[in-house]
């Protein structure tokens, strides 16, 4: 099977340009990478996957951000906004609690639009003004539609996003608004929006940039990138295990493509690949389902709910790829309830790491793993945090404290701070 850990680097096909090409994982059909628009495969509809005939090694990789990691990427530079190298926080309360040997908080929320999704928007724009094509469009739960209206406008382009009304975070719409995005709201939720968004591409109407399309994820990979290269120079070993928020599972499928290019390019040993483990939401679990039937496909919910709306989604888009990435990799999907996520978001806030609901699923299901003992006290274990506290201010008022009404003299402050 194409995405097995221990597959082989396949040999460049001749549709190959500079050594990129793109690849069917269902049926292994190849394609040019940049000559036509095109989101899956022409043959069967499977999921396509960018492939090079140079693989990276840890060598490779210099600078800052996510261009850093260029020699695993399709281009040398993209349409930036200084993305990636964010903070790897040490989180010594936490670790004691949860009670395993190294914890650390991989904060995506710190990328330039809040969310890691800028790292797949600065190649996917890129990719877009590659191909010529004028406008672009996601369906959202927030923040790939923030992501696409910043780095759209920096490229000079038309931006379309079509969201679920009622369902997205207050500081996403802001940050989409201002950036200048068409905004549509859906009557619908977010999987809705998703087959509306891909029949208009499938018409040429607008280029896609939802995780469906392949080159995203060749930017999120820098996230396992930059959280492997940390790990050994802190621990001189790789992490045991990196939890993370599924939605659509695109960063699963991008962190397994980033350990299986270094895999099959001899810089880290099968058995040393960190055990990917997903995390979701109880009210939007099809992937959790998943895996725990082991099924080989994932049935698509219809009726989604939780307070975590970046993972209110029912119809996982890269399930093929992230499945794989999760079995073969030995790691394990859980599902947490929305209290369990605000509790991880206070735990979070009480070590100074502000996240938004959805990204507080992964502590929250590390410490629900951990209590099971189906994660062990010996591992070295990282949580990604996908998105700012500022991204969603209602939920994050919501699961502080209320601010006290007090007079305007000091007398009554202090009156006040003794009752
Ligand atoms: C997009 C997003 C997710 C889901 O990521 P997938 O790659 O779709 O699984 C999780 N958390 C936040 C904050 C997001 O914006
Ligand atoms: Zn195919």
């Amino acid at each position: 099977m194409s995405l097995s850990l221990s597959a082989e680097q396949p040999a460049t096909p001749d549709v190959a340009t500079d050594g990129v090409w793109l690849e069917c994982i269902e049926c292994g059909d190849t394609f040019a990478p940049f000559d036509d628009v095109r989101y899956t495969c022409d043959e069967c509809d499977g999921l396509l996957e960018v492939r090079y005939e140079d693989l990276p090694t840890f060598d490779d990789f210099e600078g800052h951000g996510v261009w850093r990691y260029a020699a695993a990427l399709p281009f040398e530079s993209g349409v930036s906004i200084q993305e990636g190298s964010t903070p790897l926080y040490e989180v010594p309360r936490l670790e004691d609690e949860i009670g395993v040997e190294a914890l650390r908080i991989k904060h995506e929320g710190m990328n330039p639009t809040g969310s890691f999704k800028d790292r797949g928007m600065t190649v996917g724009v890129k990719v877009a003004e590659e191909l010529g094509v004028g406008r672009l469009a996601c369906a959202s739960t927030g923040n790939t539609s923030a992501a696409l209206a910043a780095y759209g406008s920096r490229g000079g382009m038309e931006t379309l996003v079509l969201l679920p009304a009622g369902k997205v975070a207050a500081g996403k719409i802001a940050q989409a608004s201002l950036h200048d995005a068409r905004i549509l709201e859906v009557d619908g939720n977010f999987d809705a929006c998703l087959d509306i968004v891909q029949e208009l591409a499938a018409k040429g109407e607008v280029y896609l940039l939802n995780s469906l399309n392949p080159f995203r994820l060749e930017g999120q990979k820098t996230i396992g990138l930059e959280i492997l290269e940390a790990f050994l120079a802190d621990y001189d070993t790789v992490p045991d295990r990196i939890v993370l928020p599924v939605g659509n599972a695109g960063n699963t499928s991008a962190l397994y493509k980033a350990f299986r290019e270094l895999v099959q390019a001899g810089e880290l040993d099968e058995d040393d690949v960190p055990k990917l483990t997903g995390v979701q939401a109880e009210g939007a679990a099809p992937m959790v389902e998943a895996i725990e039937n082991d099924a080989d496909e994932v049935r698509r919910w219809d009726d989604v709910e939780t307070r975590a709306t970046a993972i209110r989604i029912g119809n996982p888009v890269n399930a093929p790829k992230a499945l794989p990435g999760i079995r073969e990799t030995g790691g394990t999907a859980v599902a947490v309830s929305d209290e369990e996520i605000t509790d991880a978001q206070r735990s979070l806030a009480a070590e100074g790491i502000g996240v938004e609901p959805a990204s507080a699923a992964s502590v929250a299901g590390l410490r629900k793993l951990r209590a099971d003992g189906v994660v062990d006290d010996d591992e070295r274990v990282a949580c990604l945090t996908t998105g700012h506290l500022l991204k969603d201010p209602d939920a994050a008022a919501a699961a502080g404290g209320d601010p006290e009404p007090v007079p305007a003299d000091t007398d009554g402050v202090l009156e006040h701070l003794q009752q």
